[in-house]
């Protein structure tokens, strides 16, 4: 095992361009369950009947408001989470090693340790906004204007921000080492990068 450690911090120390790639799974640690992990969200039925993948997309947001928003406050916006370890060392490395973190995971947790040069993928759940005045907010809010409050985030059949994905595609193309961390990447828009790269 300190072999295998000693290996990769070689592997690190001697890198050029070092990316991370995480998903849900860095945020374990912290409270927050994965989503296709033992134990994850989706191991189970949300209230029983729907299925968290079914909560998670464009249609259910349309359809079923109340119950989306009640999962996302549920299962990922708990109070008093904190950054864990993995993501300390990796705001600590990011100080002349990793050159940009690419997250799918959509806390804040990288973020919160310090980490500044995070390309959310998936979007923030950090990041509320109304879709009649674009008024944003760091957390769900009622608007003025009456408008419909949604999280900043990409749900199952939208697309990704496609300049956060230029981006992150640039900074993978330019990497000597890429470490994936936390994530399955089973996720249909990561089965993608997997063939890019
Ligand atoms: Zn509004």
């Amino acid at each position: 095992m300190e072999n295998k450690i000693e290996k990769l911090a070689d592997i690190i120390k001697n890198s050029k361009h070092l990316i991370f790639f995480t998903g849900a799974g860095v945020s374990t640690e912290s409270g927050l369950k994965s989503f296709r992990g033992k134990d994850g969200l989706y191991s189970s039925l949300y209230k029983g009947k729907y299925r968290p993948e079914e909560v998670l997309s464009s249609d259910f947001f349309c359809s079923h408001r109340k119950i989306f928003l009640e999962y996302v406050e549920d299962d990922q916006l708990k109070n008093g989470i904190k950054p864990n370890k993995g993501h300390l060392v990796l705001a600590e490395l990011k100080n002349g090693y990793i050159k940009s973190c690419n997250k799918i995971n959509i806390d804040d947790l990288h973020q919160m340790a310090g980490n500044k040069n995070v390309l959310e993928l998936h979007g923030s759940l950090k990041r509320w906004y109304c879709l009649s005045c674009g008024k944003t907010s760091d957390r769900n809010f009622s608007c003025d204007c009456g408008g419909i409050v949604r999280p900043d985030v990409t749900l199952y059949g939208e697309n990704l921000n496609q300049d956060v994905v230029n981006e992150a595609i640039y900074q993978i193309e330019q990497a000597d080492t890429l470490i994936v961390a936390g994530t399955s990447l089973t996720v249909y828009h990561c089965k993608w990068y997997y063939i890019k790269i």
